[in-house]
């Protein structure tokens, strides 16, 4: 590729035809550009997020071939562990653990295994695994727990017919219909209550996930969306529009449940490495840099809404 010094001396019809447009940079039609106006305005301190999200070419999915991330404890009750862009999230309720999410394909021996027996937890006492959606990148290891442990798997109807349906995927790899998860109806462990949120769009089943944490004992109310968009083209256009729907009903049961953490079963757009650096680093007394507030919680999922809104204005306009 010249680069535009060089391309400046090609005489222009030439140039013309050896240089690309660069996809999206270019005539941004208004409707879309006004949405992604409204997100810049928005956007203020969670800039990772609007450039992720607003920045044409910048969104994409999830690195299969990441590495395993340090097994981290985030609050209390909560830990992650698991490919660092596919991970893994464990809340101890006191009556057994559960997770969110079983990562990716084989890694529940290989990973998840160790991963929990570093933070000092016993793989055996994964009571439930509770899917964000039915992609392998987020059932990978359910097989192993189910088989070993007895772990009970759980998702919804919808996407237990997403993991049945899925011709890709090695049949040894997908979970067997176990658990059937309906949002809006809570989950109680022991007295550690999850309330599931239907958020479909990625899948028509996926979930959000919303619990309580305590960091060294003050309580605050974490957000799991497990069904991010991450780069349109691999969501038809129906599940993109459904989406959007699913971000504003999502946003008002946050809002009724006051969450302030945002956690990522995708944590590639929110800063969750610089998050976990603060974390390592953090005196007493500081800030927990993963409790977000609820004002800039509702903020961050607006952000993801607009930008979502321009592409699919823009998708449309290309008719793809
Ligand atoms: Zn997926
Ligand atoms: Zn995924």
């Amino acid at each position: 590729m010249p680069d535009s010094r060089s391309r400046r001396l090609l005489p222009l019809a030439l140039s013309a035809l050896l240089t690309p447009l660069p996809a999206l940079a270019q005539d941004i039609l208004p409707a879309a550009q006004a949405h992604i106006d409204a997100a810049r305005t928005i956007a203020a301190d969670l800039q990772p997020t609007y450039d992720f999200f607003c920045v044409p070419g910048n969104a994409r999915p999830n690195d299969f071939s990441a590495p395993a991330m340090t097994p981290t404890k985030l609050f209390d009750n909560l830990y992650v562990l698991g490919n660092a862009e596919a991970v893994v999230y464990v809340i101890d309720t006191g009556a057994g653990l559960v997770m969110l999410d079983a990562g990716m394909p084989n890694e529940g021996e290989s990973v998840l295994v160790p991963g929990l027996q570093a933070l000092g937890l016993d793989p055996a006492d994964v009571i439930a695994i509770l899917l964000g959606h039915g992609h392998s990148d987020h059932y990978g290891g359910a097989v192993y727990f189910h088989d070993t442990y007895g772990t009970r798997i759980g998702t919804t109807a919808a996407d237990w017919q997403t993991i049945e349906s899925d011709t890709r995927t090695d049949a040894a790899i997908k979970p067997a219909r176990d658990l059937v998860v309906s949002g809006g109806v809570p989950l109680d462990f022991g007295g550690t209550v999850i309330t599931p949120v239907a958020v479909p769009g990625h899948t028509p089943g996926a979930l959000a996930f919303i619990f309580d944490v305590t960091d060294n004992g003050a309580r605050h109310t974490a957000g799991m969306f497990g069904g991010t968009v991450l780069a349109t083209a691999y969501t038809p256009m129906a599940g993109l529009e459904r989406y959007i729907t699913s971000i504003a009903e999502y946003l008002e049961v946050a809002q009724a449940h006051g969450v302030d953490v945002e956690i990522q079963n995708h944590p590639i757009f929110d800063d969750t490495p610089g998050r976990l650096a603060a974390l390592a680093t953090r005196t007493p007394g500081q800030p927990h840099p993963f409790v977000m507030g609820a004002e800039r919680y509702q903020r961050f999922w607006r952000i993801v809404s607009e930008c979502m809104q321009a592409d699919i204005i823009t998708r449309n306009a290309a008719g793809r």
